[in-house]
């Protein structure tokens, strides 16, 4: 059993934390004051993440992605999860989904994104539709060979910056038929109602959108008709494990942060390093990154290794579920290491303390998590998750 990283893996891990130290770090606070990343900072740090090539590193080459494995994707996004309010979203990761359009989808939608061009953002949410999708009611009706489109989504992230939408809607409002379409967001019908504030300041908004009849061609429609749940739990795969590296990314920033603080605040006459207390704290947050982070490359690993897209799903939840607690725990502890200091918002830990609580919401709650946990050990055995090889036990 070989746990080192390869060379090239190495030197994209490295590159990956100067990346984020050198030009995602330095805009944080800039968020902070603005409440989201303004215009001309964004298209900056676009242009640094074209020249470094971290631009749709969860594509194929031949769409114009990075083709970096799970493994290198996992690798990268730690790095880049270290930075607060989401920038790291300036390194924009197109919707993996899209690669399962049309030849003439990809042209407009998938290429044009890898390179930059373009924006998307996933509207599957609505008022009475979180956790449960099943209870979708935004309705693509068939009216005279076109699709009529009308609803509302909730809490669409990058709804303020995409100039694309994919949207979760039942075909002909059928719970039987849920599908996915491809809406560019001047089309007539779409308006936005209102964009809320939440406990982040992030690069973007989350806001709500109305959809009044919005007329859509076959080529709106992205995978099978009644393929939509699929390829929606395709996005959440992906989005968990980004979610977990950038948690593990996120943690270990606030545990530097805090151990060399413990190691330079005086009081009492002494570091407070020396302090049992504070010193139990740093072993407790040493030990939950070292477990979640084994976890972490384990499954990134496996799956990069086995492709295996049900296993995708069962090993997605665990490592986002313990990645999510574990740096919610850890991000406090650091936070009361630092006192006062951990409570200024200019403080990373303050911002990432923040940050990270939404974690174990948004792409399913840490309920629905062990919701999945608990039907895959029904399904397919406790040895999935305690064995080792494969799954086997
Ligand atoms: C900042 C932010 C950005 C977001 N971005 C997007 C986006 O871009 N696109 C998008 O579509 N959505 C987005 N979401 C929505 C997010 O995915 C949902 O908030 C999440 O899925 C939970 O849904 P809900 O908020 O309606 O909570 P609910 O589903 O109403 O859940 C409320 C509580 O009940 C619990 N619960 C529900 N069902 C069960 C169950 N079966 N067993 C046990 N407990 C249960 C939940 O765990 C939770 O504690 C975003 C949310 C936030 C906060």
């Amino acid at each position: 059993m070989d746990f080192d990283l390869s060379q090239p893996d190495r030197a994209l891990q490295q590159r990956a934390r100067e990346f984020a130290e050198a030009q995602l770090f330095p805009n944080e606070m800039a968020i902070e004051e603005h409440g989201h990343l303004p215009q001309p900072i964004l298209a900056t740090i676009h242009r640094q993440v074209l020249a470094a090539g971290f631009n749709a590193i969860n594509h194929a080459r031949e769409h114009g992605g990075q083709g970096l494995s799970l493994f290198q994707q996992m690798l990268v996004n730690e790095q880049f999860g270290k930075a607060t309010g989401g920038i790291w979203g300036a390194a924009w990761q197109p919707a993996i989904p899209l690669k399962d359009g049309t030849a003439a989808q990809r042209e407009r939608y998938l290429l044009p994104s890898c390179r930059g061009e373009r924006f998307y953002c996933f509207a599957i949410t609505e008022e009475g539709a979180g956790s449960d999708p099943r209870r979708v009611r935004t309705t693509a009706t068939r009216r005279d060979g076109r699709w009529v489109l009308s609803g509302e989504k909730w809490f669409v992230t990058h709804g303020d910056v995409a100039d694309f939408m994919i949207v979760h809607a039942l075909a002909d409002g059928d719970p039987e038929k849920p599908t996915l379409f491809l809406l560019d967001k001047t089309m007539p019908g779409i308006r936005v109602k209102r964009t809320p504030k939440f406990m982040h300041n992030y690069i973007s908004e989350h806001p709500e959108f109305t959809f009044e009849n919005v007329e859509l061609g076959d080529e709106a429609v992205l995978g099978p008709v009644g393929g939509g749940l699929e390829l929606t739990k395709d996005w959440f795969v992906e989005a968990r494990l980004k979610i977990a590296a950038h948690c593990v990314g996120a943690a270990i920033r606030a545990a530097e942060i805090a151990n060399a603080y413990a190691g330079e605040r005086i009081q009492f006459g002494r570091a407070i390093r020396d302090f049992q207390a504070i010193e139990f704290m740093l072993a407790d947050m040493a030990v939950e990154i070292m477990a979640a982070k084994s976890m972490l490359y384990r499954v990134a690993w496996d799956l990069t290794q086995s492709g295996d897209r049900k296993r995708a799903h069962a090993m997605a939840s665990v490592v986002k579920l313990h990645a999510s607690e574990m740096a919610g725990r850890v991000i406090d502890k650091a936070l009361q290491i630092l006192g006062g200091r951990g409570y200024m918002r200019e403080n990373p830990v303050e911002r990432l303390y923040r940050d990270i609580r939404v974690d174990r919401i948004w792409e399913g709650t840490s309920e629905i998590q062990r919701a999945v946990i608990g039907g895959q050990i029904r399904k397919r055995g406790l040895g999935l998750y305690t064995g080792w090889v494969g799954g086997a036990a």
